[in-house]
C-alpha cells in the first residue's frame, strides 16, 4: 500500500480521460485517492460553430464538473489542439503540474495512437515523470519531488496503431461496478456529446465508450474493463501499484 494517494491523468484533450481511464479513477477514488484530471488543451477545436475562446470556456467547465464527481481537481495546461509540441515550454508546464500534484500514479495517452496530439502528450508525460525530481530543472513556485511516479499508458483509440496493428493491453481493470459513474463523467462533456448526437442521430458518444469498454471486458470475462500498459523503462517503478490498490479487479496478462 502506498502512503501517497494522489493520481493524475494527463491526457491531450478534455474527455480523453473519461473515455480511457475514468473507471479506474473512480475505483481509486473509492480507495481514498485524490483525483486530478489534467488536459494539455482546452479542446479549442472541438466545435464547428463556436469560436476557440467560447468552446474552450465551455469545455474547461465541462471537464471541471466531471472531475468534481470524484471530488477531484481539473488542470488545463492551455496548449492548443493540433499544436501540442514536444518543446521546453510544454515540458515545463507538465513538470510544473506534476510537482504541484506529486502523483504516485500517472495515466497518459498511448505512445502510438490515432492522433499526433495524443502521441506527443504521451512523450511529454513520460519525460515529465522522469524529470520532476531533477533539482537542476528549476521552476518557480514548485520544488522537485521523488520518486518517479508509476506511469500507465491508456489504450489507443479502437486499440490500433496508425498502421492498423492491434495494440494489446497487458493490464486490464474490471470497471463493471463503476460504469454508471464513468458514463456520468463522460456525459458532463455535453458539447461533444451533442455534436456527435447531431452527426449520428444517436448517442454515439456514450455508445462508443461502452462498446470499447465491453470489448476490453471480454478479454477478462467481465462486462466492462479499461486496458493499460505500464512504462517499464529504466528508472520507473516496475511493480503494478494498481494491483496492490485494487486487488482482484486488476488482471495482468
Ligand atoms: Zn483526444
Amino acid at each position: 500500500m502506498s502512503d501517497n494517494k494522489a493520481v493524475l491523468s494527463l491526457m491531450a484533450h478534455p474527455d480523453d480521460a473519461e473515455f480511457m481511464c475514468a473507471g479506474t479513477l473512480v475505483l481509486l477514488h473509492k480507495k481514498g485517492w485524490d483525483i486530478h484530471i489534467g488536459t494539455m488543451t482546452s479542446g479549442d477545436c472541438g466545435s464547428a460553430e463556436l469560436g476557440r475562446e467560447e468552446i474552450s470556456r465551455i469545455r474547461r467547465n465541462e471537464a471541471a464538473v466531471s472531475a468534481k464527481i470524484l471530488d477531484g481537481s481539473y488542470h488545463c495546461l492551455e496548449c492548443d489542439d493540433v499544436f501540442i509540441m514536444y518543446d521546453r515550454q510544454t515540458l515545463v508546464k507538465a513538470i510544473k503540474l506534476l510537482r504541484q500534484v506529486k502523483p504516485a500514479v500517472v495515466f497518459a495517452p498511448s505512445p502510438s495512437d490515432y492522433m499526433v496530439d495524443h502521441e506527443i502528450t504521451s512523450k511529454v508525460v513520460q519525460t515529465a515523470c522522469f524529470a520532476c525530481g531533477m533539482p537542476n530543472i528549476e521552476i518557480e513556485g514548485v520544488d522537485p519531488f521523488e520518486p518517479i511516479p508509476h506511469l500507465y499508458y491508456a489504450d489507443a483509440l479502437e486499440s490500433v496503431d496508425i498502421l492498423g496493428n492491434n495494440i494489446e493491453p497487458k493490464i486490464l481493470v474490471d470497471i463493471t461496478s463503476v460504469m454508471d459513474t464513468k458514463e456520468k463523467m463522460l456525459c458532463c462533456h455535453e458539447s461533444q456529446r451533442n455534436w456527435l448526437m447531431v452527426h449520428h442521430g444517436m448517442d454515439e458518444y456514450v455508445l462508443s465508450m461502452k462498446r470499447f469498454a465491453d470489448d476490453r471486458g471480454n478479454k477478462i470475462h467481465v462486462k466492462y474493463a479499461e486496458g493499460f500498459r505500464k512504462h517499464l523503462g529504466h528508472g520507473y517503478p516496475h511493480d503494478n501499484i494498481l494491483r496492490s490498490e485494487l486487488g482482484d479487479l486488476v488482471f495482468e496478462r
